[in-house]
């Protein structure tokens, strides 16, 4: 039965309200540059603003709270849902502005993520969210960071007044395909959801023209707005799930599409059960990994998967996999080669891809001006040449290279030793953690 707690200390509040946003991923605060005007407390610049990860990857810079963890929805895969036995309570507007404001005086936080879940009703909530953003931008002067959520099916009128004091805001898709929101978010429609996420984008379009006729309009979700799917509660494969980002990208604009590797928190027969092996972030990892593919190395997802193969390989980084498919574009020339082409070298980033170009007008590059450049030479060696020579002498074949890229750390566990990475797919060696597999491919 559920507990009414009447009366709960701003302390007690904290340590359930922060503890129950720990499963939102959608934290990171990038891509903004608010200049504090001198007289208020905190600002957004780039280059001020800094984050920690916790070990799992989650973003902890900022005060990372819900307003409130009542809701009158029921999602079967979240610890807030209406039916569970759990602890509620919610802050005021006030309490959540003195805590961000002392934290922030106290060099804890950089800025303040605000999430929640669902009081009364959409409308009643976006209110109270409103009403906390107001209190903290116009009485309390921050000029921080405010990462906040757009709660689907508030009018569009206070998501727009809400966009005008946010940095970012964002809209969970939860789940990547509308019959995953049927079985376990009955709740909320893919409508619901897209949405308040057009209304951003075409606000935020709009007040481009804005600030360009109007020096000192105020600015609307100025870093850009981004969204989160849970990955692993419903049986979409890795391209399902990197079209879907894809998409989002392309048709909304988004900064960002975060992953969050379904944790096991409640039992439910539509649920996956609870494996020993806990959530899976290796495949997380694999989709972020692509995700950066897709928006800095202008790759598309059907390059990377198809129906055929639809999820990554465990073992290899998705641009590792998609270069020993392709064998024959290389060994690529690194004196020579157009800059998108160095882009899919494996071993070559975007700052390093760039300073080749810069670097070949000057002279001819050999392998130890590429280390010095950032090059991870340790992959990139079997993909390129430097004035018509390769590093070492090695046979481009799809397995030669494959089973040396896997041995350049540690030796395989026993468990898969003799088998070749054609043989495994993803999660198929339970002897083999993914931990194990992440400090492989590292
Ligand atoms: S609406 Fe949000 S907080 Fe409420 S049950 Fe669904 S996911 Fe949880």
């Amino acid at each position: 039965m559920e507990r009414i707690q009447v009366q709960m200390s701003m302390y007690e509040k904290l340590q359930i309200l922060s503890d129950a946003a720990k499963y939102d991923v959608a934290c990171t605060s990038s891509g903004v540059s608010r200049n504090g005007d001198g007289t208020g407390m905190g600002n957004c610049r780039a280059a001020g603003l800094c984050h920690s990860f916790a070990a799992d990857g989650r973003c902890i810079s900022l005060l990372k709270i819900l307003f409130t963890n009542e809701c009158i929805f029921d999602c079967k895969y979240c610890i807030n849902r209406s039916s569970n036995d759990v602890v509620r309570t919610s802050f005021s507007p006030e309490e959540v502005c003195t805590l961000t404001m002392e934290f922030y005086r106290r060099n804890y936080i950089e800025g303040l993520f605000l999430s929640s879940g669902v009081l009364k009703s959409p409308n009643y909530t976006m209110e109270l969210i409103y009403a906390t953003l107001y209190r903290l931008r116009k009485v309390c002067n921050f000029q921080g960071y405010i990462h906040v959520k757009a709660i689907p099916g508030a009018d569009e009128e206070l998501i727009r007044r809400v966009g005008f004091l946010a940095d970012r805001m964002s809209v969970n898709l939860e789940l990547p395909t509308a019959e995953g929101l049927r079985l376990l978010a009955p709740h909320k429609t893919r409508k619901n959801i897209l949405a308040p996420m057009r209304l951003v984008q075409n606000k935020m379009k709009e007040n481009k023209q804005e600030i360009m006729m109007y020096r000192n309009a105020p600015h609307f979700v100025p870093a850009g707005q981004s969204t989160q799917m849970i990955i692993g509660a419903t049986p979409e494969s890795d391209y399902q799930i990197l079209n879907v980002a894809e998409s989002l990208y392309k048709k909304f604009d988004l900064k960002r599409v975060f992953y969050s590797a379904f944790v096991a928190v409640n039992k439910d027969k539509a649920l996956p059960a609870r494996s020993d092996e806990g959530p899976p972030l290796l495949r997380e990892h694999r989709l972020y990994q692509a995700d950066w593919l897709l928006r800095f190395y202008g790759f598309e997802a059907k390059e990377l998967l198809d129906e055929v193969n639809p999820n990554f390989n465990l073992f290899l980084d998705p641009k590792c996999n998609w270069a020993l498919k392709h064998l024959e574009q290389f060994p690529v020339e690194v004196n020579r080669a157009e800059y998108d082409l160095l882009l899919r070298v494996p071993g070559i980033g975007v700052k390093s891809a760039l300073r080749i170009v810069k670097a070949r007008r000057m002279g001819i590059l050999q392998f130890e001006d590429l280390k010095k450049m950032g090059v991870v030479l340790k992959r990139a060696l079997y993909f390129l040449t430097c004035n018509g020579k390769m590093m070492y002498k090695t046979k481009i074949e799809e397995d030669y290279i494959t089973r040396n890229l896997l041995n350049t750390k540690e030796k395989l566990p026993d468990s898969v030793t003799g088998m070749t990475y054609q043989q495994l797919s993803l999660f198929d060696d339970k002897n083999f953690t993914e931990s194990q597999v992440m400090n492989l491919t590292r």
